[in-house]
């Protein structure tokens, strides 16, 4: 960092602060007016952080406790301004705030950038803009700000062009807080003007908690009018507030520029008295992959900003859930330490993870086709996360399960579209279990030889494809008193199943095949059977109960694990022709080369990895050469 002098001092911005700079310009310019509500948003945050600061130190409050935002204008100057009174930046905080992006991932979320102007917009809109978005309309902007806890004499100017570096001098500045003056683009002096104004004022701040002034600069009598509500929106009664309002709420809280799926107000009273409101995002944050991005709620205690990013109130599995909660009852100093030894909280927490999983199941139970297409999408962006739930909540289990939905064999379009309900209504009324398979993809799921009798015998099959749906059935208890069923398990038993089926003659009667193969294929198989699965499919490989499915075995492999040793039971299809060829088969070194190829065949149909391929193509090249060659 620079050293402090009197002078004025040049900085460069950061490599991702220019970056996002040039983007944002390009892309954002048809969405302009949204600068407006990042100014306002900021210097109602500024509010918000002097007011929580004052509760420990009331001196910084002196001489001015009205906490407002003014927003004026100059026609002739072309400059539009936003001042708060609220804690202001000292010098190294504005470095900091208005130089950088402190954010992790966002090198790599630039990255993700086409130059395609819509997509890019979209894309930018899920990252939030903030500060910098003044930049879409002005070609210079000057900061001027005082930190409440510092002297007049330590005032500081920022300004920038918005290319590659900002300029800092100190100033004297008598008023505390901040004021951010842009000088509009020629093409976009029109925004200096009343009527413009106001209507924009209205439409970002009616639900921020301070009043936002608007004054015309140049007027003979200049008089700051109020124009918004200036009451904070989760305090005003449902019915007073419109959707437009809880939209625009949503954008200030959230960093987001799509309007939210859904909303849930509610006020709490009684014991422990409260108000929640919380949203449900359309689309998921760029960073929702990373455990360490900030998530949580906006924590105010009686009206009062506490602090952002309170991940205390809801589940991991709920991260993206965005939303205030202002609590009577917390103290004014509560710290984030003292909110994790807080036992108000638990009860608070299982309370909102209710009201979360609700406001997500009225949305999914939603009658109208275009609830339900939003619910597509929704499951789309979070469905994956949301499956975390069954794991980490076993408590609300049946609830997140209700939720999820699936690929099936019913539903061809390999979306994730079914719910349990939906396949619970379509089984007969003799099945007990949930059937499901597990593979690397949808078109692996589609090929299994696992599927072949189940689909013969009409019962539907869920297509698990996820890296978490392992664990989901592992953890998932029963739904609706069924129980989960894997049909690549060794056990399987379908309802279908004929009485020769269940019982084990057949395996009797090709005792002598079933012998023969084992010593075939000795180490390489747990053991063989006769299979009740395939139809035509001459054999597949299916687990032992208590051994880690292939999917799952694979996948620790590949994060480096140590998987513990075992071997596949091998199933055969004796009406199959190539299996009756191999019972026919005396020559028992011809015997062994095509037992081995029936078991990579087996590995190969489930996505597995053959631990020897030259040997199998070694076998496989004899087999088709003809026996007189091998001999
Ligand atoms: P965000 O608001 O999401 O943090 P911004 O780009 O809008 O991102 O602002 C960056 C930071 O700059 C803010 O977090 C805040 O610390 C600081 N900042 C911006 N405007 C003001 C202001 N009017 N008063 C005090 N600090 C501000
Ligand atoms: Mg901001």
């Amino acid at each position: 960092m620079a050293e402090t002098t009197d002078e004025k001092q040049t900085l460069g911005f950061q490599t991702e602060v220019r970056q996002l700079l040039q983007l944002m310009i390009h892309s954002l310019y048809s969405n302009k007016e949204i600068f407006l509500r990042e100014l306002i948003s900021n210097a109602s945050d500024a509010a918000d952080k002097l007011r929580f600061e004052a509760l420990e130190n009331a001196e910084l409050m002196a001489g001015d406790t009205d906490l407002a935002v003014a927003v004026s204008f100059n026609k002739s100057d072309k400059t539009l301004s936003i001042s708060d009174n609220g804690i202001g930046m000292s010098r190294d905080e504005l470095i900091e705030n208005l130089g950088t992006i402190a954010r992790s991932g966002t090198a790599e979320f630039l990255k993700q950038m086409t130059g395609d102007q819509a997509r890019d917009a979209n894309l930018i809109g899920q990252f939030g803009v903030g500060f910098y978005s003044a930049f879409i309309v002005a070609d210079r902007v000057t900061v001027e700000t005082r930190r409440a806890d510092l002297a007049a004499s330590d005032g500081m100017r920022w300004e920038s062009a918005g290319e590659g570096e900002f300029t800092l001098e100190p100033i004297e500045r008598e008023q505390r807080g901040t004021t951010v003056t842009l000088h509009l683009k020629p093409d976009d002096a029109e925004l200096a003007d009343e009527f413009r104004l106001g209507a924009l004022i209205r439409k970002y701040s009616d639900h921020i908690g301070f009043p936002v002034t608007l004054l015309d600069e140049e007027a003979e009598e200049p008089e700051a009018k109020t124009i918004n509500a200036a009451t904070a929106l989760w305090t005003r009664p449902r019915t007073d507030v419109s959707d437009d309002e809880y939209r625009e709420f949503y954008k200030h809280i959230s960093h987001d520029f799509s309007d939210p799926l859904s909303w849930s107000h509610n006020r709490v009273e009684g014991k422990r008295e409260y108000t929640s409101l919380l949203y449900l995002p359309a689309r998921a944050p760029f960073d929702m992959w990373n455990r360490e991005a900030p998530r949580g709620l906006k924590l105010y205690i009686q009206r009062v900003f506490i602090m952002d990013e309170a991940e205390q109130f809801l589940p991991l599995y709920l991260r993206f859930v965005k939303g205030v909660v202002d609590s009577a009852d917390l103290p004014l100093n509560v710290s984030r330490e003292l909110l994790q030894q807080n036992p108000e909280l638990d009860a608070m927490k299982s309370a909102l993870t209710r009201r979360a999983l609700d406001m997500i199941g009225k949305l999914a139970n939603a009658d109208s086709d275009e609830e339900r297409a939003q619910y597509d999408g929704f499951w789309k962006e979070f469905g994956q996360v949301l499956k975390e739930g069954v794991i980490e909540d076993p408590q609300n289990a049946e609830k997140v399960l209700k939720l999820m939905r699936f690929s099936s064999t019913n539903d061809t379009s390999g979306d994730q579209s079914q719910s349990l309900s939906d396949y619970l209504s379509r089984a007969d009324d003799s099945q007990d279990k949930i059937y499901y398979l597990l593979a690397d993809s949808y078109e692996r799921a589609l090929a299994s030889p696992h599927l072949e009798k189940l689909r013969g015998d009409g019962i539907e099959v869920l297509l698990l494809t996820d890296k978490i749906d392992p664990w989901l059935v592992e953890h998932a208890p029963e739904f609706e008193g069924k129980r989960f069923q894997d049909v690549a398990r060794a056990d399987l038993e379908l309802p279908t199943d004929s009485e020769d089926e269940r019982d084990t003659d057949s395996d009797d009667e090709h005792k002598p095949l079933l012998d023969r193969l084992q010593a075939a294929l000795e180490g390489r198989v747990e053991s063989v059977k006769v299979s009740h699965r395939l139809s035509d499919s001459a054999s597949c490989i299916v687990t032992n109960e208590q051994d880690l499915t292939p999917q799952v075995r694979r996948m620790l492999e590949a994060a480096g694990q140590e998987v513990p040793e075992s071997r596949p039971v091998l199933e055969i299809n004796t009406d199959h022709p190539l299996v009756k060829r191999l019972d026919a088969e005396s020559d028992d070194a011809q015997f062994a080369e095509m037992s081995n190829v029936v078991l990579d065949h087996a590995i190969l149909a489930d996505g597995g990895q053959l631990e020897n391929p030259a040997a199998y193509l070694a076998r496989v090249n004899r087999l088709l050469l003809g026996e007189e060659e091998t001999a």
